[in-house]
């Protein structure tokens, strides 16, 4: 049988890999509970009819993107191509937003699903941070998240992005734009694309969307839509550039920033980066006050964003962030009759005690094909253990990554000879 591979545009994450991730995902898990954000963990399957709903009809993700498929009880069923959706239904149906004034703060993590054409930074199978904040109405929680956004790219020592904030207003003032839009677009109808002719009637703010670059002329001389805005909607905009500007993040007001999905409403926002080619949002959001209810909750009002993993750890390899590593401490060499259990034993305490990260040799072999693998495992040091050892209750410290000279170290000293050595320190 020829080797299988994996599914085109779903990806392995290796081990070499994996320590960024962690890493990245502490760093998000340990900013948001700072600001009293709970995680929730949600299915990756949901009723293709949830997203329908929520995400839009006539949107990319849902016309063409989802991987949707009926199960053996005869039901729709999709793969998750977000989380907003999922969340907003766990949110409803576990009754968290059923009591007036109930606010809630909430994050997940976890694979999405989009039948995309795989490029750099464009999967099938790619992962989110989400974050979603139910129950507050006000430019404040907006801030709060936009923050902690600008905050994450400060922790992890990322530059190359910038925000990008836009004001779609409410539904009245957003049909109001999308009038005055296909008014426009129809006057170009014949040099549009056929995505666009076809969205020119369903939903014209997607043309915005755009990525066609033929059109970026057309769409940059389109009418902007803060120019549709009411008073309330400008207000609360107004008050969002104040506290971002109070907060010192850096922002430009992008006019034609529209978003993919149907449920935004006032502020949409968007982190985005030159260095990844064409794939240039590396997180967005925006506030949705219309979708608890769309989806048969009470009115709430909710403001959430995404952020493209994949896309973050391209760009901490692009500014060459060097990756937390995890190297163990000691690697355990043992060899002789009757050491298995001693041996289990002295990895077990050294790690229990001293809280070291220590590999015990398995599978045999000599002292020197042992010694081969410690070296290679990148441990500090190797704990060489052998029959002359353990009669004298010692064990051989064999330094693997400084030239030192080995040094015989008994048992009973051995975690605070180690403790000296300042190894784990860097944890
Ligand atoms: P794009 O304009 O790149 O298609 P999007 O507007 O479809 O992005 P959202 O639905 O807002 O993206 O998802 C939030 C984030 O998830 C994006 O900013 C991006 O970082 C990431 N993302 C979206 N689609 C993909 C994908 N196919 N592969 C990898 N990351 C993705
Ligand atoms: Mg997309």
């Amino acid at each position: 049988m020829t080797a299988l591979t994996a599914v085109r545009g779903m990806n392995d994450i290796l081990p070499e890999a994996t320590p960024r991730w962690r890493d990245l995902e502490s760093v998000v898990a340990r900013l948001l509970a700072a600001r009293g954000y709970q995680e929730i963990r949600l299915p990756l399957v949901e009723r293709t009819a949830l997203f329908q709903h929520s995400i839009g009809e006539v949107t990319d993700i849902v016309e063409k993107e989802m991987y949707t498929f009926t199960d053996r009880g005869g039901d729709s069923l999709s793969l998750r191509p977000e989380g907003t959706a999922g969340c907003v239904r766990a949110m409803i149906e576990n009754k968290l937003l059923a009591q007036e004034g109930a606010a809630h703060r909430v994050w997940y993590a976890g694979p999405m699903f989009r039948h995309e054409r795989p490029q750099k930074g464009r999967y099938r199978q790619f992962h989110q941070i989400g974050v979603e904040a139910f129950g507050m109405p006000g430019p404040d929680v907006d801030a709060e998240q936009i923050v902690l956004s600008a905050r994450l790219w400060e922790t992890l020592g990322i530059s190359a992005v910038r925000l990008q904030i836009n004001s779609l207003g409410t539904p009245a003032s957003r049909l109001a734009y999308r009038e005055r839009l296909v008014v426009y677009f129809s006057r170009y109808e014949r040099d549009l694309d056929e995505d666009s002719q076809r969205r020119l009637h369903t939903n014209p703010l997607r043309i915005l969307d755009s990525k066609n670059p033929d059109l970026a002329e057309l769409i940059a001389a389109a009418p902007a839509l803060p120019d549709s805005l009411d008073g309330a909607s400008r207000a609360h905009f107004a008050e969002l550039c104040a506290l971002l500007e109070a907060a010192g993040v850096a922002y430009t007001h992008n006019p034609r920033l529209v978003r993919g999905l149907d449920y935004y409403t006032h502020t949409v926002f968007e982190w985005i980066t030159d260095r990844l080619g064409a794939q240039d949002a590396v997180c967005s959001g925006g506030r949705y006050d219309g979708l608890v209810a769309r989806l048969g909750g009470r009115e709430t009002p909710a403001v959430g964003f995404a952020l493209g993993m994949e896309r973050v750890v391209a760009l901490l390899e692009d500014a060459q962030i060097a990756s937390p590593q995890l190297v163990p401490d000691c690697y355990l060499v043992w060899a002789g009759e009757g050491l298995a259990a001693p041996a289990l034993e002295l990895a077990e305490q050294l790690r229990n005690s001293s809280g070291l990260r220590v590999i015990q040799h398995c599978g045999g072999g000599s002292f020197k094909a042992q010694l081969k693998r410690a070296d290679r495992s990148g441990a500090r040091f190797a704990l060489i253990l052998g029959e002359q050892e353990w009669a004298t209750g010692s064990v051989q410290v064999k330094p693997l990554r400084a030239d030192q000279p080995q040094s015989t170290v008994p048992l009973t000293t051995l975690p605070a000879w180690l403790a000296q050595q300042d190894i784990g320190s860097s944890r």
